[in-house]
């Protein structure tokens, strides 16, 4: 193939354009609707991504047809597309001029054979002079108020090309489409840099004029009004609190806001200036620097209101109370910050919101996930461009009330980076013993934080920085059961959902059945967040058949539910499942609550490679390592020949590969795993395990007891194996719960495998009468001398 740095003949699909232009050097967001668009976008995204954007000569015609088009387009590059009904937005990329040779009908859009062009004339002193004049029009127009995207002003700050600079000038000019065509058709770099200068003059005139005629009628009254305002707000804060000021906050606030004040009467109304302390100011008046809603404090009105709102969680609901009645001693929030730990959609938020309703108090949620800036907590410094104060303010601002009840959701996902931490921001918003004089950069003033309800959440404790957990009350939410979702559902949801689209209590009547037929199928979860989307796809449904005038009383039951919600989401429980080589259960807990997992190892001859799948983490990997070694080192005991390793490549996956695993808690289902495989005998499929396990082979101790044995129990297992040391952890394990499940509690991983293997070991003698003793339902082994 020829290859030259000419300007290059190509086919590229057109698109036609009604009145804007795509300028080389530029990058913007289209919407396209017309079919032949449509079709030769996708055409252009299944190959190169490149089309070539040609302007209508008149932006009305629907259907253009190549005389239709001026003769010189843009090259353009799509660089990513979002479909949406029917439409699709594209952000696109200009590239180059290009004359349009010939056109070839596709039927469905046009290809044209085109030409690039090339740039004349790009470096002369009169080119960086004119360049020079255009930048110092640009930021006239600026200040005059043009609008201009953000991203094209920072280019145009930057070291850009003179024809670059032309281009992205071109692409914000208030200007006719024959004009944009106009000087895309200017080819000649100088000659370009003139024509943007001169309608940039013009605008630059144009906004001038309106300024004077706005300013002359607006000025007056808008300045003279805006103040008025906040002067007389200003008086009424002096006066309401004038009296009552202990700590001498209120005058600090007052003598800034007074010399702000000052300083915008003596500022012109075109200044920037002059918006940045007006907003400054509607900050300062707007914050309740005293304004606090009466507490109730009734405990036995708090438990009704937790009551009402909430299924069970007794242990949770004791838990506030205590705390609350700690408060009420104390007269104010003194001691450590709650924290409630527990995976998506068990009831934090929500209760949270309870708790402020029974005080009588606002509540305000902040959401740290992904906030890794301490400004966002702390604010900007008001030298910043477009500051604002931090989230806490803002949030106290919106309560409209200084002792909300303010829930700062999940904690866990804060992080630290190169823009400073944000934890040491919340550390003190959160510190009972210096916020009240909180500092945000951007009020400047303290603001008094000591009456807020701070309440804070979490996924996973884990990630939480040391220093924060320190000062946490945690309460956990364990997740729930089959039967507490059930009726959670029949007592508390399906009535919410009712009434959100607008059906009466007898409209529809789901079945008991059909709702356990819908948390068994439809959702798998900890929490009750799916299956309140389901009810509400039910209730979707059925609001619609009634507006649609359908009368009749809806029934929902097992067998018709997949008519509301589609066929079945998870089809198979356990129970379902066979005994089977090489695949064993194990138990894990992670941010979602616990859940099951799947261990599955394959063999294939081979040279003793390990390899490993699903999403593992480091932890994990080692897991699997040390599983191996134990075996090796009792592979006569297990009838495994001794050099199994040098002769086999191993294989351990772990499905459900979207969600990262991690921990060491794995280590006894991946050594059964890979026993079972190992030496052909089946697994018992309805017995879950959870320990981590050493390199001899004995099982520790692991966190997570109780979700991990919900979600066993949710999952249809029969028996769980798990470690000695853990049975004291089954204390709060919910009764039914209990009564479903057979426990074993074990010290070494020989018992392990001698419980779960549906045949015994060669090596291991049974023990006799028992492959799985029980002692009522709960039972230890005896231990297993560790070699
Ligand atoms: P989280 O904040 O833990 O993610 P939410 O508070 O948003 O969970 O709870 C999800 C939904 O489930 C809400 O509509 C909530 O009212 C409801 N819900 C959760 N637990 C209970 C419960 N024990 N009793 C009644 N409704 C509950």
């Amino acid at each position: 193939m020829e290859k030259s740095s000419k300007p290059q003949k190509k086919l590229v699909p057109i698109i036609p354009i009604r009145d804007g232009i795509v300028f080389p050097h530029t990058e913007s967001i289209l919407t396209f609707g017309r079919p032949k668009s449509l079709a030769a976008l996708e055409s252009a995204f299944n190959g190169e991504r490149v089309v070539c954007f040609v302007l209508q000569r008149n932006p009305r015609q629907n259907d253009p047809v190549p005389q239709d088009l001026y003769k010189t387009g843009t090259v353009s590059h799509i660089e990513r597309m979002i479909r949406s009904d029917g439409e699709v937005n594209a952000l696109v990329r200009g590239l180059t001029r290009a004359k349009i040779l010939s056109y070839e009908d596709k039927g469905s859009y046009f290809l044209a054979e085109i030409q690039e062009i090339e740039e004349t004339g790009t470096d002369s002193p009169e080119i960086k002079a004119l360049t020079n004049h255009l930048i110092s029009e640009f930021k006239k127009a600026l200040n005059f108020g043009k609008q201009a995207d953000f991203l094209v002003f920072m280019n145009i700050m930057s070291e850009i090309t003179s024809s670059e600079l032309a281009d992205q000038i071109a692409s914000t000019l208030d200007i006719k489409g024959s004009e944009r065509q106009e000087i895309l058709e200017t080819n000649d770099v100088k000659m370009r840099l003139e024509k943007v200068s001169e309608f940039l003059s013009r605008e630059v005139k144009v906004l001038e004029l309106e300024r004077k005629i706005a300013s002359k009628t607006q000025e007056h009254f808008e300045k003279s009004a805006k103040e008025a305002i906040l002067r007389e707000r200003l008086k009424t804060i002096e006066k309401e609190l004038g009296e009552s000021d202990e700590g001498g906050e209120i005058r600090e606030l007052l003598e800034k806001a007074k010399k702000e004040l000052k300083k915008l009467q003596q500022t012109t109304p075109y200044n920037p200036e002059a918006g940045y302390i007006r907003n400054y100011l509607d900050w300062l008046v707007a914050l309740p620097w005293k304004t606090k809603s009466k507490d109730n404090q009734d405990l036995k009105h708090a438990e009704k209101i937790l009551n009402d709102d909430h299924y069970g969680l007794e242990k949770v609901k004791e838990r506030i109370i205590e705390y609350l009645a700690v408060n009420k001693l104390a007269g104010k929030m003194k001691g450590p910050i709650i924290c409630f730990v527990g995976p998506p959609g068990v009831g934090k938020t929500s209760i949270c919101k309870s708790i402020a309703r029974s005080l009588n108090r606002k509540f305000v949620k902040l959401s740290l996930g992904g906030i890794r800036d301490e400004a966002e907590i702390r604010g900007h410094r008001r030298t910043y461009v477009g500051a604002l104060p931090g989230r806490i303010i803002q949030g106290v601002k919106d309560a409209g009330t200084k002792n909300p009840v303010f829930m700062l959701d999940e904690i866990d996902k804060v992080g630290a980076d190169f823009r400073g931490d944000p934890t040491a921001a919340l550390l003190e918003a959160l510190d009972p013993e210096q916020n009240n004089q909180f500092s945000d950069h951007y009020l400047d003033v303290d603001f008094d934080l000591s009456d807020v309800m701070f309440i804070t959440t979490a996924n996973m404790l884990d990630t939480v920085p040391p220093a924060l957990r320190d000062r946490l009350e945690i309460i956990r939410f364990p997740g729930y059961t089959e039967q507490e979702k059930y009726h959670i559902a029949h007592d508390f949801l399906i009535k919410k959902q009712k009434s959100a689209h607008g059906l009466k209590e007898s409209d529809v009547d789901i079945s008991n059945d059909a709702l356990r037929h819908v948390i068994r199928r439809y959702t798998r979860e900890a929490g009750v967040r799916s299956l309140e989307r389901e009810i509400s796809g039910v209730m979707r449904k059925v609001a619609r058949a009634r507006a649609e005038g359908k009368r009749a009383k809806v029934l929902v039951t097992p067998k018709n539910t997949d008519r509301f919600l589609g066929p079945a989401k998870f089809s198979s429980t356990i129970a379902e499942k066979r005994n089977e080589v090489g695949i064993s259960t194990g138990l894990a807990y992670t941010e979602v609550g616990g859940d099951i997992l799947f261990i599955e190892v394959a063999l294939m001859p081979g040279k003793g490679n390990l390899t490993l799948t699903g999403k593992l983490g480091d932890v994990m990997k080692e897991s699997c390592q040390a599983a191996l070694s134990y075996i090796r080192a009792r592979s006569s005991k297990f009838g495994i020949p001794e050099d199994f390793y040098h002769k086999l490549d191993i294989h351990v996956h772990v499905p459900e590969g979207a969600v990262p695993k991690d921990g060491p808690s794995a280590g006894a289902a991946i050594t059964t795993a890979l026993v079972s495989a190992l030496t052909k005998i089946p697994t018992n499929h309805l017995v879950g395990m959870t320990g981590e396990v050493t390199l001899r082979g004995r099982i520790l101790e692991i966190g997570g007891v109780k979700e991990k044995i919900i979600a066993a129990h949710r999952a249809g297992l029969k028996t769980i194996i798990m470690p000695k040391e853990n049975r004291k952890d089954l204390e709060d394990v919910p009764k039914e719960v209990m009564s479903d499940l057979r426990f074993i509690f074990v010290s070494h991983m020989d018992d392990v495998l001698k419980i779960v293997l549906t045949r015994p070991l060669p090596g291991f003698k049974v023990i006799k009468g028992e492959k799985v003793p029980s002692v009522k339902n709960i039972t230890s082994l005896q231990p297993t001398p560790a070699d």
